[in-house]
Protein backbone atom coordinates (compact mmCIF):
# COMPACT_ATOMS: atom_id res chain seq x y z
CA UNK A 1 0.00 0.00 0.00
CA UNK A 2 2.13 3.11 -0.94
CA UNK A 3 -0.59 4.72 -2.83
CA UNK A 4 0.52 8.11 -1.26
CA UNK A 5 4.09 8.15 -3.33
CA UNK A 6 3.93 12.16 -3.85
CA UNK A 7 4.20 13.62 -0.29
CA UNK A 8 4.26 17.42 -1.08
CA UNK A 9 4.87 18.56 2.87
CA UNK A 10 8.19 16.37 2.67
CA UNK A 11 8.94 18.16 -0.74
CA UNK A 12 8.63 21.36 0.80
CA UNK A 13 10.78 21.07 3.56
CA UNK A 14 13.42 19.17 2.33
CA UNK A 15 13.54 22.31 -0.43
CA UNK A 16 13.80 24.81 2.27
CA UNK A 17 16.01 22.77 4.38
CA UNK A 18 18.35 22.66 1.02
CA UNK A 19 17.87 26.17 0.44
CA UNK A 20 19.09 26.69 4.04
CA UNK A 21 22.56 24.30 4.06
CA UNK A 22 23.21 26.31 1.00
CA UNK A 23 22.70 29.64 2.47
CA UNK A 24 25.21 28.90 5.28
CA UNK A 25 27.55 26.76 2.79
CA UNK A 26 27.91 29.88 1.27
CA UNK A 27 28.15 32.37 4.32
CA UNK A 28 30.93 29.78 5.72
CA UNK A 29 33.13 30.27 2.32
CA UNK A 30 32.31 33.93 2.04
CA UNK A 31 33.64 34.52 5.64
CA UNK A 32 36.29 32.17 5.02
CA UNK A 33 38.03 34.11 2.06
CA UNK A 34 37.14 37.37 3.64
CA UNK A 35 38.87 36.29 6.66
CA UNK A 36 41.79 34.68 4.81
CA UNK A 37 42.53 37.75 2.63
CA UNK A 38 42.41 39.78 6.23
CA UNK A 39 45.18 37.32 7.76
CA UNK A 40 47.35 37.95 4.07
CA UNK A 41 46.97 41.37 4.15
CA UNK A 42 47.78 41.53 8.18
CA UNK A 43 50.67 39.58 7.16
CA UNK A 44 51.90 41.86 4.67
CA UNK A 45 51.51 44.85 6.48
CA UNK A 46 52.88 43.32 9.43
CA UNK A 47 56.30 42.13 7.58
CA UNK A 48 56.27 45.47 6.00
CA UNK A 49 56.11 47.33 8.99
CA UNK A 50 58.82 45.50 10.31
CA UNK A 51 61.20 45.86 7.58
CA UNK A 52 60.74 49.53 7.95
CA UNK A 53 61.57 48.76 11.39
CA UNK A 54 65.00 46.63 10.70
CA UNK A 55 65.78 49.65 8.03
CA UNK A 56 65.29 52.05 10.60
CA UNK A 57 67.29 50.78 13.01
CA UNK A 58 70.05 49.76 10.77
CA UNK A 59 70.22 53.18 9.90
CA UNK A 60 70.39 54.26 13.48
CA UNK A 61 72.86 51.78 13.97
CA UNK A 62 74.79 52.67 10.83
CA UNK A 63 74.97 56.55 11.64
CA UNK A 64 77.12 57.31 14.15
CA UNK A 65 80.21 55.66 11.88
CA UNK A 66 78.71 57.57 9.14
CA UNK A 67 78.46 61.28 11.47
CA UNK A 68 81.56 60.71 13.02
CA UNK A 69 83.42 60.14 9.18
CA UNK A 70 81.58 62.74 7.84
CA UNK A 71 82.40 65.06 10.60
CA UNK A 72 85.76 64.68 10.52
CA UNK A 73 86.71 64.39 6.89
CA UNK A 74 84.66 68.26 6.73
CA UNK A 75 87.18 69.43 10.10
CA UNK A 76 90.17 68.11 8.69
CA UNK A 77 89.68 69.54 4.94
CA UNK A 78 89.29 73.33 6.95
CA UNK A 79 92.60 72.85 8.06
CA UNK A 80 94.95 71.05 10.48
CA UNK A 81 93.49 70.26 13.44
CA UNK A 82 95.43 69.17 16.15
CA UNK A 83 96.24 65.75 17.02
CA UNK A 84 94.93 65.79 20.80
CA UNK A 85 91.82 67.62 19.38
CA UNK A 86 91.66 64.64 16.94
CA UNK A 87 92.00 61.91 19.53
CA UNK A 88 89.46 63.44 21.87
CA UNK A 89 87.00 63.67 19.62
CA UNK A 90 87.23 59.78 18.06
CA UNK A 91 87.26 58.81 21.47
CA UNK A 92 84.26 60.89 22.22
CA UNK A 93 82.08 59.12 19.70
CA UNK A 94 83.44 55.71 20.96
CA UNK A 95 81.72 56.64 24.44
CA UNK A 96 79.09 57.82 22.71
CA UNK A 97 78.24 54.44 20.71
CA UNK A 98 79.15 50.93 21.83
CA UNK A 99 79.29 49.38 18.51
CA UNK A 100 82.42 51.27 16.76
CA UNK A 101 85.61 49.47 17.44
CA UNK A 102 87.56 51.88 16.17
CA UNK A 103 87.98 55.39 15.18
CA UNK A 104 90.91 56.50 12.46
CA UNK A 105 92.26 58.50 10.08
CA UNK A 106 95.20 57.55 7.22
CA UNK A 107 97.35 60.08 5.00
CA UNK A 108 98.79 59.64 1.47
CA UNK A 109 102.48 59.62 2.84
CA UNK A 110 101.32 56.83 4.89
CA UNK A 111 100.45 58.36 8.12
CA UNK A 112 97.77 56.67 10.47
CA UNK A 113 95.81 57.35 13.83
CA UNK A 114 93.73 54.38 14.86
CA UNK A 115 91.58 54.74 18.35
CA UNK A 116 90.28 51.32 19.00
CA UNK A 117 89.45 49.77 22.61
CA UNK A 118 91.47 48.60 25.06
CA UNK A 119 90.68 46.41 28.40
CA UNK A 120 90.33 49.81 30.50
CA UNK A 121 89.94 52.98 28.15
CA UNK A 122 90.86 53.10 24.95
CA UNK A 123 94.42 52.50 22.59
CA UNK A 124 95.66 54.88 20.63
CA UNK A 125 98.29 53.83 17.54
CA UNK A 126 100.11 56.53 15.64
CA UNK A 127 102.65 56.22 12.36
CA UNK A 128 104.28 59.19 12.14
CA UNK A 129 106.64 59.49 8.76
CA UNK A 130 109.48 62.02 9.23
CA UNK A 131 111.99 62.14 6.48
CA UNK A 132 111.66 58.41 4.81
CA UNK A 133 111.47 57.16 8.55
CA UNK A 134 108.18 55.59 9.57
CA UNK A 135 107.40 55.77 13.53
CA UNK A 136 104.65 53.17 15.33
CA UNK A 137 103.95 54.61 18.46
CA UNK A 138 101.36 52.63 20.85
CA UNK A 139 99.50 54.82 23.76
CA UNK A 140 96.95 53.29 26.19
CA UNK A 141 94.63 56.39 27.52
CA UNK A 142 92.06 56.12 30.40
CA UNK A 143 88.56 57.17 29.70
CA UNK A 144 89.58 60.95 29.57
CA UNK A 145 92.08 60.69 27.53
CA UNK A 146 94.95 61.10 30.01
CA UNK A 147 97.77 59.13 28.78
CA UNK A 148 98.81 55.57 30.89
CA UNK A 149 102.00 54.32 28.76
CA UNK A 150 103.21 54.62 25.37
CA UNK A 151 105.41 52.18 23.31
CA UNK A 152 107.10 52.07 20.27
CA UNK A 153 106.46 49.23 17.72
CA UNK A 154 109.47 49.18 15.10
CA UNK A 155 107.99 45.67 13.97
CA UNK A 156 104.24 47.49 12.63
CA UNK A 157 104.08 46.67 8.50
CA UNK A 158 100.56 48.50 8.83
CA UNK A 159 99.96 50.77 5.68
CA UNK A 160 97.03 52.78 5.85
CA UNK A 161 97.09 53.36 1.73
CA UNK A 162 96.79 49.67 1.00
CA UNK A 163 93.55 48.81 3.33
CA UNK A 164 90.19 48.71 1.49
CA UNK A 165 88.67 51.56 3.82
CA UNK A 166 91.07 53.52 2.09
CA UNK A 167 91.65 52.62 -1.70
CA UNK A 168 87.56 52.85 -1.80
CA UNK A 169 87.48 56.51 -0.35
CA UNK A 170 89.57 57.76 -2.74
CA UNK A 171 87.37 55.92 -5.39
CA UNK A 172 84.34 56.72 -3.83
CA UNK A 173 81.46 59.30 -5.43
CA UNK A 174 79.95 60.90 -2.63
CA UNK A 175 80.71 61.86 1.03
CA UNK A 176 80.69 58.82 2.85
CA UNK A 177 80.72 55.25 2.19
CA UNK A 178 80.60 51.37 3.42
CA UNK A 179 83.11 49.43 2.71
CA UNK A 180 82.15 45.99 1.77
CA UNK A 181 82.96 42.66 4.76
CA UNK A 182 86.56 42.66 5.45
CA UNK A 183 89.36 41.21 8.01
CA UNK A 184 90.30 43.73 10.25
CA UNK A 185 94.47 44.10 10.56
CA UNK A 186 93.95 44.46 14.25
CA UNK A 187 91.22 42.14 15.75
CA UNK A 188 91.36 39.54 12.57
CA UNK A 189 87.42 39.87 12.98
CA UNK A 190 85.13 40.03 10.21
CA UNK A 191 83.66 44.07 9.45
CA UNK A 192 82.64 46.85 7.88
CA UNK A 193 83.80 50.30 7.77
CA UNK A 194 82.11 53.99 6.86
CA UNK A 195 84.78 56.22 4.70
CA UNK A 196 85.10 59.45 4.23
CA UNK A 197 87.76 61.34 1.74
CA UNK A 198 89.24 64.54 3.33
CA UNK A 199 88.85 66.66 -0.08
CA UNK A 200 91.55 69.55 0.54
CA UNK A 201 91.62 71.73 -3.02
CA UNK A 202 90.22 69.11 -5.08
CA UNK A 203 93.20 67.24 -3.41
CA UNK A 204 92.90 63.72 -1.44
CA UNK A 205 95.04 64.91 1.50
CA UNK A 206 93.41 61.72 3.82
CA UNK A 207 90.52 59.41 4.65
CA UNK A 208 88.24 58.59 8.05
CA UNK A 209 87.45 55.41 8.87
CA UNK A 210 84.95 54.20 11.52
CA UNK A 211 84.60 50.12 12.13
CA UNK A 212 81.91 48.16 12.81
CA UNK A 213 82.47 44.62 13.67
CA UNK A 214 79.74 42.62 11.91
CA UNK A 215 79.03 40.58 14.72
CA UNK A 216 78.16 43.97 16.33
CA UNK A 217 76.43 45.20 13.73
CA UNK A 218 73.74 42.59 13.85
CA UNK A 219 72.54 43.49 16.94
CA UNK A 220 69.41 45.41 16.39
CA UNK A 221 68.10 42.60 14.68
CA UNK A 222 67.63 40.59 17.45
CA UNK A 223 64.92 42.62 19.21
CA UNK A 224 63.01 42.95 16.01
CA UNK A 225 60.02 41.18 17.33
CA UNK A 226 58.48 39.05 14.15
CA UNK A 227 56.32 37.05 16.11
CA UNK A 228 57.59 33.43 16.98
CA UNK A 229 59.80 32.04 14.16
CA UNK A 230 59.70 35.58 12.22
CA UNK A 231 63.25 36.60 11.27
CA UNK A 232 65.75 39.31 9.04
CA UNK A 233 68.76 39.00 7.09
CA UNK A 234 70.55 41.81 5.27
CA UNK A 235 72.82 41.21 2.10
CA UNK A 236 74.67 43.20 0.25
CA UNK A 237 74.18 43.93 -3.59
CA UNK A 238 77.08 40.94 -3.99
CA UNK A 239 74.68 39.00 -1.91
CA UNK A 240 77.31 38.53 1.06
CA UNK A 241 75.12 38.30 3.97
CA UNK A 242 75.78 41.70 6.39
CA UNK A 243 73.47 41.02 9.32
CA UNK A 244 71.14 37.77 10.60
CA UNK A 245 70.05 37.55 14.43
CA UNK A 246 72.63 35.35 14.92
CA UNK A 247 75.57 37.15 13.89
CA UNK A 248 78.00 33.35 14.27
CA UNK A 249 76.90 32.01 10.56
CA UNK A 250 77.66 35.49 9.28
CA UNK A 251 81.88 34.44 8.88
CA UNK A 252 83.34 30.91 7.93
CA UNK A 253 87.26 29.76 9.22
CA UNK A 254 89.32 29.66 7.07
CA UNK A 255 93.14 28.60 7.00
CA UNK A 256 93.76 32.05 7.63
CA UNK A 257 91.32 33.48 9.40
CA UNK A 258 87.86 34.46 8.73
CA UNK A 259 85.87 34.61 5.65
CA UNK A 260 81.99 35.95 4.71
CA UNK A 261 79.38 34.15 3.46
CA UNK A 262 76.81 34.62 0.73
CA UNK A 263 73.19 34.20 1.09
CA UNK A 264 73.46 30.90 -1.43
CA UNK A 265 75.45 28.99 1.39
CA UNK A 266 74.15 30.81 4.60
CA UNK A 267 73.47 28.45 7.23
CA UNK A 268 69.60 29.20 8.35
CA UNK A 269 67.17 27.43 5.91
CA UNK A 270 64.55 29.86 6.05
CA UNK A 271 67.09 32.80 5.66
CA UNK A 272 68.08 31.11 2.13
CA UNK A 273 64.68 30.24 1.10
CA UNK A 274 63.11 33.74 1.54
CA UNK A 275 66.00 35.58 0.01
CA UNK A 276 65.41 32.47 -2.80
CA UNK A 277 61.87 33.38 -3.22
CA UNK A 278 62.76 37.07 -3.68
CA UNK A 279 63.50 38.69 -7.41
CA UNK A 280 64.43 42.07 -7.64
CA UNK A 281 62.05 43.74 -10.60
CA UNK A 282 63.86 46.21 -12.25
CA UNK A 283 64.84 49.23 -9.99
CA UNK A 284 62.07 49.75 -7.52
CA UNK A 285 62.86 49.97 -4.17
CA UNK A 286 60.04 47.64 -2.77
CA UNK A 287 58.79 46.58 -0.24
CA UNK A 288 57.87 43.60 -2.14
CA UNK A 289 56.11 40.53 -0.62
CA UNK A 290 56.88 36.35 -1.77
CA UNK A 291 55.47 33.52 -0.63
CA UNK A 292 57.34 31.12 -0.08
CA UNK A 293 57.05 27.15 1.86
CA UNK A 294 60.04 25.86 3.95
CA UNK A 295 60.02 22.48 4.58
CA UNK A 296 60.92 23.09 8.93
CA UNK A 297 58.24 26.06 9.04
CA UNK A 298 55.94 25.31 6.71
CA UNK A 299 53.62 28.04 4.53
CA UNK A 300 55.48 31.33 5.03
CA UNK A 301 55.98 35.10 4.05
CA UNK A 302 58.67 37.56 3.07
CA UNK A 303 59.04 41.42 2.79
CA UNK A 304 62.10 42.87 1.13
CA UNK A 305 62.68 46.59 0.53
CA UNK A 306 66.98 47.16 -1.49
CA UNK A 307 68.14 51.02 0.17
CA UNK A 308 71.31 52.63 -0.30
CA UNK A 309 73.89 52.40 2.14
CA UNK A 310 76.72 54.35 1.03
CA UNK A 311 77.31 54.25 -2.03
CA UNK A 312 76.34 50.09 -2.32
CA UNK A 313 72.89 48.38 -1.87
CA UNK A 314 71.72 46.17 0.92
CA UNK A 315 68.68 44.19 0.86
CA UNK A 316 66.50 43.93 4.45
CA UNK A 317 64.48 40.67 4.30
CA UNK A 318 61.74 40.09 6.80
CA UNK A 319 60.07 36.41 6.78
CA UNK A 320 58.15 34.41 9.37
CA UNK A 321 55.69 31.53 8.85
CA UNK A 322 52.44 33.02 8.06
CA UNK A 323 50.94 31.11 11.17
CA UNK A 324 52.98 33.31 13.70
CA UNK A 325 52.70 36.16 11.68
CA UNK A 326 49.05 36.39 11.64
CA UNK A 327 48.93 36.02 15.77
CA UNK A 328 45.97 36.78 17.46
CA UNK A 329 44.01 37.40 14.15
CA UNK A 330 43.97 32.99 13.74
CA UNK A 331 42.32 32.70 17.14
CA UNK A 332 40.12 35.33 16.19
CA UNK A 333 39.14 33.34 12.86
CA UNK A 334 38.81 30.29 14.87
CA UNK A 335 35.85 31.53 17.23
CA UNK A 336 34.43 32.90 14.35
CA UNK A 337 34.07 29.82 12.64
CA UNK A 338 32.94 27.64 15.75
CA UNK A 339 30.24 30.49 16.49
CA UNK A 340 29.58 30.51 12.57
CA UNK A 341 29.08 26.76 12.86
CA UNK A 342 26.93 26.97 16.33
CA UNK A 343 24.74 29.69 14.64
CA UNK A 344 24.14 27.69 11.97
CA UNK A 345 23.74 24.99 13.46
CA UNK A 346 20.59 26.70 15.43
CA UNK A 347 19.15 27.95 12.39
CA UNK A 348 18.96 24.92 10.60
CA UNK A 349 17.25 23.12 13.19
CA UNK A 350 15.00 26.58 13.95
CA UNK A 351 14.19 26.35 10.06
CA UNK A 352 13.56 22.58 9.97
CA UNK A 353 11.20 22.47 13.10
CA UNK A 354 9.14 26.04 12.22
CA UNK A 355 9.05 24.28 8.21
CA UNK A 356 8.00 20.93 9.92
CA UNK A 357 5.38 22.59 11.81
CA UNK A 358 4.18 25.10 9.33
CA UNK A 359 3.79 22.50 6.42
CA UNK A 360 1.27 20.32 8.79
CA UNK A 361 -1.70 21.40 6.28
CA UNK A 362 -0.19 20.08 3.37
CA UNK A 363 -0.23 16.51 4.56
CA UNK A 364 -4.15 17.51 5.01
CA UNK A 365 -4.12 18.30 1.22
CA UNK A 366 -2.62 15.36 0.21
CA UNK A 367 -4.84 13.15 2.11
CA UNK A 368 -7.54 14.60 0.54
CA UNK A 369 -6.39 14.42 -2.71
CA UNK A 370 -5.57 10.87 -2.78
CA UNK A 371 -7.65 8.97 -0.44
CA UNK A 372 -10.95 8.05 0.44
CA UNK A 373 -12.40 10.29 3.95
CA UNK A 374 -14.45 7.08 5.03
CA UNK A 375 -12.14 4.57 4.76
CA UNK A 376 -9.14 5.76 4.74
CA UNK A 377 -7.89 3.93 2.04
CA UNK A 378 -7.26 5.11 -1.86
CA UNK A 379 -9.53 7.00 -3.52
CA UNK A 380 -10.84 6.45 -7.05
CA UNK A 381 -8.23 8.41 -8.14
CA UNK A 382 -5.28 6.88 -6.70
CA UNK A 383 -6.53 3.29 -6.89
CA UNK A 384 -7.16 3.75 -10.84
CA UNK A 385 -3.45 5.78 -11.18
CA UNK A 386 -2.00 2.17 -9.16
CA UNK A 387 -3.80 0.01 -11.18
CA UNK A 388 -2.79 1.25 -14.30
CA UNK A 389 0.37 1.76 -13.25
CA UNK A 390 0.80 -1.56 -11.66
CA UNK A 391 -0.66 -3.38 -14.97
CA UNK A 392 1.63 -1.51 -17.22
CA UNK A 393 4.97 -2.29 -15.05
CA UNK A 394 4.16 -6.16 -15.07
CA UNK A 395 5.00 -8.16 -18.04
CA UNK A 396 3.05 -11.36 -16.41
CA UNK A 397 -0.03 -12.20 -15.07
CA UNK A 398 -2.21 -9.57 -14.30
CA UNK A 399 -5.15 -9.08 -12.22
CA UNK A 400 -7.79 -7.25 -10.93
CA UNK A 401 -11.40 -7.53 -8.67
CA UNK A 402 -13.78 -5.60 -8.64
CA UNK A 403 -15.72 -5.64 -4.91
CA UNK A 404 -19.27 -4.65 -4.98
CA UNK A 405 -21.32 -5.27 -1.48
CA UNK A 406 -24.84 -7.45 -1.46
CA UNK A 407 -27.99 -5.37 -0.84
CA UNK A 408 -26.21 -2.61 0.72
CA UNK A 409 -29.06 -0.39 0.02
CA UNK A 410 -30.69 -2.57 1.81
CA UNK A 411 -28.58 -2.50 4.93
CA UNK A 412 -28.93 1.56 4.23
CA UNK A 413 -32.85 1.26 4.23
CA UNK A 414 -33.09 -0.76 7.46
CA UNK A 415 -30.77 0.95 9.93
CA UNK A 416 -29.85 4.30 8.30
CA UNK A 417 -27.15 5.72 6.03
CA UNK A 418 -24.86 6.39 9.74
CA UNK A 419 -25.02 2.96 10.18
CA UNK A 420 -24.70 1.83 6.52
CA UNK A 421 -21.24 4.24 6.95
CA UNK A 422 -20.12 1.34 9.38
CA UNK A 423 -20.95 -1.44 7.52
CA UNK A 424 -18.37 -0.37 4.93
CA UNK A 425 -15.77 0.79 6.96
CA UNK A 426 -15.35 -2.75 8.52
CA UNK A 427 -16.04 -4.83 5.17
CA UNK A 428 -12.88 -2.64 3.91
CA UNK A 429 -11.05 -3.46 6.99
CA UNK A 430 -11.52 -6.94 6.31
CA UNK A 431 -10.75 -6.84 2.80
CA UNK A 432 -7.15 -5.15 3.38
CA UNK A 433 -6.23 -7.82 6.03
CA UNK A 434 -7.08 -10.55 3.88
CA UNK A 435 -5.08 -9.27 0.86
CA UNK A 436 -1.75 -10.43 0.10
CA UNK A 437 1.47 -8.04 0.31
CA UNK A 438 1.87 -6.06 -2.51
CA UNK A 439 -1.76 -5.63 -3.22
CA UNK A 440 -4.17 -2.80 -3.03
CA UNK A 441 -7.26 -1.83 -2.49
CA UNK A 442 -9.33 1.84 -3.48
CA UNK A 443 -12.97 2.37 -3.06
CA UNK A 444 -14.17 3.56 -6.93
CA UNK A 445 -17.89 4.09 -5.75
CA UNK A 446 -20.39 3.92 -3.31
CA UNK A 447 -19.85 0.53 -2.24
CA UNK A 448 -17.71 -0.65 -4.64
CA UNK A 449 -14.07 -1.37 -4.56
CA UNK A 450 -10.80 -1.87 -6.82
CA UNK A 451 -8.24 -4.61 -5.94
CA UNK A 452 -5.22 -4.32 -7.53
CA UNK A 453 -3.28 -7.71 -7.17
CA UNK A 454 0.37 -7.51 -9.55
CA UNK A 455 2.10 -10.38 -10.60
CA UNK A 456 -0.60 -13.07 -9.21
CA UNK A 457 -2.12 -16.04 -11.63
CA UNK A 458 -5.43 -16.94 -11.41
CA UNK A 459 -5.57 -19.70 -8.84
CA UNK A 460 -3.24 -17.45 -5.66
CA UNK A 461 -5.58 -14.08 -7.31
CA UNK A 462 -8.71 -15.95 -7.10
CA UNK A 463 -7.35 -17.75 -3.55
CA UNK A 464 -7.08 -14.04 -2.54
CA UNK A 465 -10.32 -13.12 -3.46
CA UNK A 466 -11.85 -15.89 -2.03
CA UNK A 467 -10.30 -15.35 1.70
CA UNK A 468 -11.56 -11.79 1.31
CA UNK A 469 -14.63 -12.61 0.76
CA UNK A 470 -14.55 -16.17 3.53
CA UNK A 471 -13.39 -12.83 5.54
CA UNK A 472 -16.65 -10.64 5.30
CA UNK A 473 -19.37 -13.58 5.63
CA UNK A 474 -17.37 -15.20 8.30
CA UNK A 475 -19.17 -13.19 11.21
CA UNK A 476 -21.85 -10.46 11.90
CA UNK A 477 -20.30 -6.53 11.65
CA UNK A 478 -20.63 -5.17 14.93
CA UNK A 479 -22.28 -2.03 14.12
CA UNK A 480 -23.48 0.41 16.75
CA UNK A 481 -27.13 -0.87 16.68
CA UNK A 482 -26.04 -4.23 16.74
CA UNK A 483 -25.05 -7.12 14.68
CA UNK A 484 -25.07 -7.11 11.05
CA UNK A 485 -24.71 -9.64 8.38
CA UNK A 486 -22.98 -8.94 5.16
CA UNK A 487 -21.31 -10.49 2.00
CA UNK A 488 -19.92 -9.55 -0.99
CA UNK A 489 -19.47 -10.45 -4.62
CA UNK A 490 -16.28 -10.00 -6.32
CA UNK A 491 -15.64 -10.41 -10.35
CA UNK A 492 -12.22 -11.06 -10.98
CA UNK A 493 -10.16 -10.68 -13.70
CA UNK A 494 -6.93 -12.59 -14.71
CA UNK A 495 -4.96 -12.84 -17.89
CA UNK A 496 -1.36 -14.74 -18.28
CA UNK A 497 0.21 -12.17 -20.02
CA UNK A 498 0.39 -8.37 -20.34
CA UNK A 499 -2.61 -6.09 -20.78
CA UNK A 500 -4.30 -2.55 -20.39
CA UNK A 501 -5.97 -1.46 -16.94
CA UNK A 502 -9.06 -0.88 -18.86
CA UNK A 503 -9.37 -4.14 -20.39
CA UNK A 504 -9.02 -5.80 -16.90
CA UNK A 505 -11.78 -3.17 -15.84
CA UNK A 506 -13.59 -4.65 -17.77
CA UNK A 507 -13.53 -7.97 -18.02
CA UNK A 508 -13.78 -7.40 -14.15
CA UNK A 509 -17.44 -6.01 -14.04
CA UNK A 510 -18.48 -8.76 -15.89
CA UNK A 511 -17.46 -10.91 -13.64
CA UNK A 512 -19.00 -9.07 -11.09
CA UNK A 513 -22.22 -8.97 -13.24
CA UNK A 514 -22.49 -12.92 -12.97
CA UNK A 515 -21.50 -12.84 -9.22
CA UNK A 516 -24.44 -10.83 -8.88
CA UNK A 517 -27.08 -12.48 -11.05
CA UNK A 518 -26.10 -15.94 -10.00
CA UNK A 519 -26.61 -15.65 -6.52
CA UNK A 520 -23.97 -12.98 -4.85
CA UNK A 521 -21.96 -13.86 -1.86
CA UNK A 522 -19.54 -15.28 -4.41
CA UNK A 523 -16.23 -14.86 -6.24
CA UNK A 524 -16.45 -15.10 -10.28
CA UNK A 525 -13.59 -15.00 -11.99
CA UNK A 526 -13.23 -14.37 -15.97
CA UNK A 527 -10.14 -14.25 -18.38
CA UNK A 528 -12.11 -12.99 -21.10
CA UNK A 529 -14.97 -10.61 -21.53
CA UNK A 530 -18.07 -12.43 -22.30
P1 LIG B 1 -26.58 -5.32 -5.14
O1 LIG B 1 -26.41 -6.51 -4.31
O2 LIG B 1 -27.22 -5.59 -6.42
O3 LIG B 1 -25.31 -4.58 -5.30
O4 LIG B 1 -27.59 -4.43 -4.34
P2 LIG B 1 -27.26 -3.03 -3.74
O5 LIG B 1 -28.37 -2.65 -2.88
O6 LIG B 1 -25.98 -3.10 -3.07
O7 LIG B 1 -27.15 -2.15 -5.01
P3 LIG B 1 -27.44 -0.66 -5.34
O8 LIG B 1 -26.45 -0.18 -6.31
O9 LIG B 1 -28.86 -0.56 -5.75
O10 LIG B 1 -27.31 0.15 -4.03
C1 LIG B 1 -26.07 0.71 -3.61
C2 LIG B 1 -26.38 1.63 -2.48
O11 LIG B 1 -25.23 2.04 -1.75
C3 LIG B 1 -27.04 2.89 -2.95
C4 LIG B 1 -26.52 3.98 -2.04
O12 LIG B 1 -27.46 4.58 -1.22
C5 LIG B 1 -25.55 3.25 -1.15
N1 LIG B 1 -24.38 4.03 -0.94
C6 LIG B 1 -23.53 4.49 -1.88
N2 LIG B 1 -22.50 5.18 -1.26
C7 LIG B 1 -22.75 5.11 0.09
C8 LIG B 1 -22.08 5.61 1.24
O13 LIG B 1 -21.03 6.26 1.13
N3 LIG B 1 -22.60 5.35 2.44
C9 LIG B 1 -23.74 4.65 2.60
N4 LIG B 1 -24.19 4.43 3.82
N5 LIG B 1 -24.40 4.18 1.55
C10 LIG B 1 -23.95 4.39 0.30
MG1 LIG C 1 -23.21 -1.09 -6.49
MG1 LIG D 1 -24.22 -3.47 -4.07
Amino acid sequence: MSSMKRNTRQRVILGLLIAQAATLLVLFLVSGRVAATAESDHQDALLATKTAEAIDRMRAHLQPAESVVTLMSNALAEGELSESTVTRTFIASMEDTDHLDGVFVGRPDGSFLYVSRADEGYRIKTISKAGGLSTTELTTVDDDGTPEGTELDPTDTYDPRTRPWYQQAAALDGPVGWTDPYVFFTSQQLGLTATAPIIHDGELVGVVGADIELGSLSTFLTSLDIGVDGSAVIVNQDGVVIAHPDSSLLQRQTDDGYRTVTISEFDDERARAAVGSFVIEGAAEGPFVAAFTNERIGASRASFRTVAVGDGEWTVAVFGPEDSLVGGLASARATERTLLAVAGGIAFLLVAFVASRATRPLDDLDRHAWSDMLTGIPNRRSILLSAEREVARSDGPGALAIIDVDNFKQINDTYGHQVGDEVLAEIVSRAETSLPTGSAVGRIGGEEFLVVLPGQDTDTALQACEDMRTLVRSAPIEASVGKIDATISVGLASTPGPTGRDHLMAIADRALLDAKTSGRDRVVVSNEPN
